[in-house]
């Protein structure tokens, strides 16, 4: 028997075939994408540490599905890096600086930004959508609410030249189950989260804005100039019933405690 043959029976013996379409997710790449101050916690927890000022994470994620990669929110801009001061906030929000861009990180990896399959925001505030425009050509999922939100002056949120898929629920972003994008609204209107299934680690909730800090998920507490906060409350309650279904580990965007003890890229989570 030649060798090609005999690995062809071995192969028939083992019932061995190639799927369809190749599934799963084998790495998650946590990214610095800004590190901010809050003046006044109490912005994110009405009458609570009034006037104490929150430090915050502010992460971007780069996974690796067998079909591409797929990145979870885009920082505040990459241009922040260059400003010596960083970017004081506005209207009581973070002031920002931007140790590392988002660029640098990728490129560190090998991972060009026509390398990546799909990405989506959690939703359009300025510390999540901040490069999405690096990726001009990558197809942004993101919920029709979302995009149809009026922004200043009526301004859109996004390109309108950048390619979407405007979703009006969650997706199932490979068919395979291992990047869902849960509908999560009410820190804006169409808000999303992200559950990602890891070989070792298990399943992820990737938070975005649902919550802010774990303070503030253990006591369920609502930013006062969320969009909704009935819907940021049912949104919670629906992240803790997937977290109990999936045996899933919920990790807080913005939590600068629970982020400091992540890996970092180039580490990643299997
Ligand atoms: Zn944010």
């Amino acid at each position: 028997m030649t060798l090609a043959r005999f690995a062809f029976a071995a192969c028939i013996a083992a019932f061995c075939s190639l799927p369809a379409s190749a599934a799963g997710v084998d790495k998650l790449y946590v990214l610095d994408c800004g590190q901010g101050v809050g003046p006044d916690q109490s912005r994110w927890s009405p009458g609570v540490n009034v006037g104490v000022p929150l430090p915050i994470s502010d992460n971007c994620y780069l996974i690796h599905h067998a079909q591409g990669w797929f990145l979870w929110d885009t920082g505040v801009a990459d241009a922040i890096a260059a400003m010596p001061d960083g970017q004081k906030g506005v209207n009581g929000g973070p002031d920002w600086k931007r140790p590392k861009t988002l660029l640098g990180q990728l490129e560190a990896l090998g991972v060009k930004p026509s390398d990546i399959k799909a990405m989506a925001v959690s939703h359009t505030h300025p510390d999540h959508i901040g490069n999405v425009e690096l990726f001009p050509q990558v197809m942004l999922y993101v919920q029709k609410a979302e995009y149809d939100w009026p922004g200043v002056n009526n301004a859109p949120r996004f390109n309108p030249n950048h390619p979407v898929t405007l979703l009006e629920g969650d997706r199932d972003v490979f068919g395979d189950g291992s990047i869902v994008i849960l509908s999560t609204p009410g820190h804006t209107p169409g808000h999303q989260s992200l559950q990602v299934k890891l070989p070792k680690t298990g399943v992820v909730v990737l938070s975005g804005d649902a919550v802010h800090f774990k303070d503030n998920w253990d006591n369920r507490r609502v930013p006062g100039f969320n969009f909704s906060k009935e819907q940021t409350a049912a949104s919670m309650e629906r992240i803790a019933d997937v977290l109990q279904k999936e045996h899933a580990q919920l990790w807080i965007n913005h939590d600068k405690p629970q982020s400091d003890a992540q890996k970092k890229s180039p580490e990643f989570y299997e």
